[in-house]
């Protein structure tokens, strides 16, 4: 679905939630970007290439919190946001230093994200998160290899590396970052059991979401 109107934000529960890129480095079996033809609840998160800048999120932001107030600001949207590192934490910045006003500077700020930041950018990014993102929720999905590979079908530089990469990430998240939990998805042929512990094992609270369409998008 294209329109001329992409949403680089929209609504979720009582968050709002930022669409600021459609890349990804994975191409995730359970994605619904595609079979719900980049539409999201009514809304068109199909950039079309052409990705918002940090003061675009913002101002749209603004005017979402001037017609209701929302709880949350989610990095989440129909691509991985890390794909935008820098863009990203700008907007983070911009709402903690005050310069988002009327949203509030301690406003909660979420991350999701599929945890291939660091191996995407070739170093640790997760302190430069730190003091801007309150939680990031790791959508990990699985604590065997193969099957992460299975499920999550990254692209060929992080298909060997990327499953202890993303391992890593959420190792230094839980250190670093107020709240941190991996994901996976009902009926997707997991031991959700063994998830859980393994989630625990890293230091991540384990969170179970259900299959398909329901829910938030990544
Ligand atoms: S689920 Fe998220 S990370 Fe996976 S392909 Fe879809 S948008 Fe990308």
């Amino acid at each position: 679905m294209t329109s001329q109107n992409p949403s680089i934000v929209y609504r979720y529960g009582k968050g709002l939630y930022a669409n600021i890129t459609n890349r990804c480095p994975t191409a995730c079996v359970f994605c619904i970007k595609s079979k719900w033809g980049m539409d999201y609840r009514g809304s068109d998160l199909n950039l079309s290439g052409s990705e918002p800048s940090p003061a675009d999120v913002i101002a749209a932001a603004r005017a979402q919190w001037q017609a209701a107030p929302f709880e949350e600001f989610v990095f989440c949207g129909y691509g991985e946001p890390t794909m935008r590192l820098e863009a990203l934490l700008a907007c983070a910045r911009l709402i903690r230093n005050g310069r988002a006003e009327p949203i509030p500077s301690g406003i909660r700020i979420r991350l999701n994200t599929n945890g291939l930041a660091n191996a995407v950018w070739g170093r640790n990014v997760v302190p430069e998160m730190k003091g801007l993102i309150d939680s990031v929720h790791v959508s990990l999905n699985t604590y065997d290899p193969a099957q992460w590979k299975a499920l999550m079908r990254p692209m060929e530089p992080w298909e060997a590396a990327g499953f202890e990469k993303v391992k890593e990430f959420v190792r230094e998240a839980a250190l670093l970052l107020p709240e941190v939990c991996a994901t996976a998805i009902e009926d997707n042929g997991v031991d959700l059991e063994k998830f859980k512990a393994f989630a625990a094992s890293l230091g991540a609270e384990p969170r179970i979401r259900p299959r398909l369409g329901e829910g938030e998008p990544a």
